[in-house]
């Protein structure tokens, strides 16, 4: 949790880890518990809570959180482990085991986002100044279009006829977005050429990730069917602060009006355009955080596996219809975060959140 290393700790330092460990195994039971209710407030909005994952391992959180399914594959990730890198069958046995496990729950894998902080030892950006701003995710995939076809070759194997749903990292502008779904096109083309099945229903959409997108959504709607809104790294071009230079970690607050606003933006967009919306950044993992995404409008989030327990208590304790018209007023405040305002307005109602 808080990446250190302790060499040799003393006693004492033991005991608290253990401490802790057992205090989180606790935690887990008591959201264990509610796994199969509902996730809806008290005045019956319901939330679809999903997972976030990257490894086959990640899998076995799907069934014991009761997430509605995986709402960010990070594909990535299992790239990261390898030494080269996986053709299209090693690929496609991959997305199709995830597809397995996740038996019909939805999930939805995101095309490679390498360079900035996950760096491929035979692939990417060596050298650029800026990594998470330089040749990073779909401009590899696009300057490179014979990898990000071999992948999309391989989604499309591993669906074998089974619903896909596709989405495309760090689009900065609509053609961009327009020039992936053309390769993905084509990939479907060579796969209906060649007697294969193609996916019976296939979604593809963006992650939200660079500011720019906010001022293209009216031409960009109309090419997706969803929109995933990627707070890490939203977070990290609206405020030009490094998502990993610890000592910047606590400058900046999600909780903030600029960014309350471009969420509100979004998803007021998404509203006009009748395309789904979902969070996948740390932020829906948030009770707190949670709560106001939901004030804000969204029904669909996705988080790290140990976010759904406490979000979905946190959720099943508030009535949205009071949240939302606090928080709409929240967004013209002047104050740099809202978050100390937000939470006492859940304490005052009997929601306990961190
Ligand atoms: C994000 O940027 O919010 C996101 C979910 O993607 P990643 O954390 O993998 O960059
Ligand atoms: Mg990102």
């Amino acid at each position: 949790d808080s990446a250190q290393v302790l060499v040799r700790p003393a006693d004492d330092v033991l005991q608290s880890v253990y401490a802790a460990i057992d205090a989180r195994a606790e935690r887990r039971r008591k959201y264990a518990a509610l796994r199969e209710l509902a996730s809806a407030t008290l005045d019956q909005a319901r939330v679809s809570l999903n997972m976030n994952a990257g490894l086959l391992i990640d899998m076995q959180h799907l069934e014991e959180t009761g997430a509605d399914g995986i709402g960010l594959y990070r594909t990535e990730i299992p790239f990261m482990v390898r030494s080269e890198f996986p053709d299209v069958d090693a690929q496609a046995w991959l997305y199709g085991r995830v597809l397995d496990v996740a038996d019909g729950k939805p999930v939805t894998f995101r095309t490679l986002d390498v360079g900035g902080d996950k760096v491929l030892p035979y692939v990417g950006a060596f050298g650029d100044e800026n990594p998470a701003m330089g040749w990073r995710a779909i401009r590899i995939g696009l300057d490179r279009p014979a990898m990000l076809r071999r992948q999309l070759r391989a989604l499309i194997q591993a669906a074998n006829g089974r619903p896909l749903s596709v989405m495309f990292p760090m689009i900065a502008e609509v053609a961009e977005l327009l020039q992936a779904r053309g390769l993905l096109d084509l990939e479907l083309e060579r796969a209906r050429r060649r007697g294969q099945a193609v996916p019976h229903r296939l979604r593809v959409g963006v992650m939200f990730e660079v500011p720019a997108l906010a001022w293209q959504l009216d031409s960009l709607l109309p090419h997706v069917d969803f929109i995933s809104v990627g707070t890490n790294d939203l977070m990290q071009f609206m405020y030009a602060a490094d998502r990993g230079n610890t000592r910047l970690a606590n400058r900046y607050d999600p909780l903030s009006p600029a960014m309350l606003q471009i969420l509100k933006r979004i998803i007021d967009h998404c509203g006009e355009h009748g395309v789904e919306v979902s969070i996948c950044g740390e932020m829906a993992g948030k009770p707190l955080d949670a709560l106001a995404l939901l004030a804000l409008g969204f029904r669909n989030l996705s988080m790290s596996a140990s976010g759904i327990g406490p979000v979905r208590a946190a959720i099943r304790k508030v009535v949205l219809a009071e949240f939302e018209p606090f928080v709409v007023d929240l967004l013209g405040s002047d104050e740099p975060s809202v978050r100390e305002r937000l939470r006492a307005f859940a304490l005052d109602r009997g929601v306990d959140v961190l």
